[in-house]
């Protein structure tokens, strides 16, 4: 088993070890007898770092996990070269990949004792990703305030700079210390971080030894999960960083909307009410339109043999507006048959009947699609499609209307 250095002082960045094992497949790796570089496991993700090797050579560690029988793998950028069992290197951690972690799992530490303290929500399970923590609560419901309460409390214990130790202790004694949470019986011996008098727990982690070095934390989102809340937050620098994200973001959006922040979502509620206003009316003026549009159209079409033939193809308007124009067109008058397409900004083409005339628009449209390289259908009496291009539209149209017998087409 590689002996932990970590477990005993987390601010150890460099540190000598004797190279155990070393492997090439299936990623080149190796095991040290002690190691400062902190696996993913319990939330928390690896450290990074390097090994340095007797000949001054230095090779980027890109991931530390646990083995099955407790030896930490270092994974390599490469293949270590003519190093032996025996070899001494010297291993050098990231120092700011390694406090921000610390920054993260501490912070995280005092967020969950607060929960419990103020109001009696365990902490299930903890997430650390690259950009945000999470942690999980077990509870049904999770209010603002109570959010608010947990973040003021934890920021409290944080200024008040309290000493974090680590403790080794028997699964025995542990049990009459009234840990926060106790590990499944694994071993006999636990490792627990007393934050002084605010919190203890069994732990594994990298922790900062007061708990000013967190700096601060910041919750943000917080949301339902299967197990209850899910709640997101930044600690540290990280909380910095991302305070000055929303900072950089939410000034973009005040500066598109001439206001000043603070005043952004009464703005951005504004503006959309002024969208929905103006979309309603654009829909009227566009129904008022195709209604103007299909009198026109009826009063320049000649009748032959019964019946009204409207061919027309648009450049520039969408696929609803020429629906539109057909469902207007077929209920002015009850002998309408309407092919009309549009070029751009999609080829398509609308098919119509008034009810009660004789063809099936359904399926010519589906042998029309078909044959431009596109696919339509619908109801005898009205049907769309959209075609792979528009240059053969107004001469395919031509010859539908040739078909359908109603007489000499004008097509514009
Ligand atoms: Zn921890």
């Amino acid at each position: 088993m590689t002996d932990r250095l970590y477990y005993h002082d987390s601010f150890l960045y460099d540190f000598d070890a004797e190279v155990q094992e070393t492997t090439e497949s299936p990623r080149p790796a190796l095991v040290l007898d002690r190691t400062a570089f902190y696996p993913t496991s319990g939330g928390q993700v690896f450290d990074t770092g390097s090994i340095e090797f007797p000949n001054g050579s230095k090779l980027r560690v890109t991931e530390v996990a646990d083995s099955v029988d407790g030896k930490v793998i270092h994974y390599l950028e490469a293949p270590v070269k003519d190093v032996q069992p025996g070899t001494r290197v010297r291993g050098l951690i990231d120092p700011e990949r390694r406090r921000d972690h610390m920054q993260q799992h501490s912070g995280q530490h005092v967020l969950s004792a607060a929960f419990v303290r103020l109001f009696n929500l365990p902490t299930v399970s903890f997430h650390m990703a690259d950009d945000y923590c999470s942690i999980d609560l077990d509870t049904p419901t999770l209010t603002k305030e109570q959010i608010g309460s947990a973040e003021r409390l934890a920021n409290e214990i944080i200024l008040e700079n309290r000493t974090v130790d680590i403790r080794f202790v028997t699964r025995d004694d542990a049990a009459s210390l009234g840990l926060r949470k106790l590990p499944p019986a694994e071993r006999d011996e636990l490792r627990l971080i007393d934050i002084r008098d605010f919190d203890l727990t069994a732990c594994g982690g990298t922790h900062v030894r007061q708990t000013g070095q967190i700096g601060c934390v910041l919750l943000r989102k917080a949301e339902t999960v299967r197990q209850g809340w899910r709640v997101e937050f930044v600690a540290g620098q990280r909380a910095v960083a991302t305070a000055r994200r929303d900072f950089t973001v939410l000034t973009d959006s005040a500066a598109l909307l001439s206001a000043h922040i603070y005043d952004v979502p009464q703005l951005i509620s504004k503006s959309l009410d002024e969208i929905r206003s103006l979309r309603k009316q654009r829909e009227q003026s566009l129904e008022e339109l195709a209604s103007a549009q299909a009198a026109a159209l009826l009063a320049e079409t000649a009748e032959a043999n019964g019946r009204k033939l409207v061919v027309r193809t648009f450049a520039d308007r969408d696929l609803n507006s020429v629906k539109l124009l057909a469902q207007r067109l077929v209920r002015l008058s009850a002998n309408v048959v309407a092919l009309l397409a549009t070029t751009s900004p999609q080829p398509s083409l609308v098919f119509a009947q008034s009810p009660g005339q004789p063809f099936d628009m359904g399926a010519l449209m589906k042998e029309t699609a078909s044959t431009l390289g596109g696919r339509g259908g619908g109801s005898k009496d009205m049907a769309q499609g959209g075609v792979a291009g528009g240059e053969r539209l107004d001469a395919t149209l031509s010859g539908i209307a040739q078909k359908l017998g109603v007489g000499s087409a004008k097509v514009p």
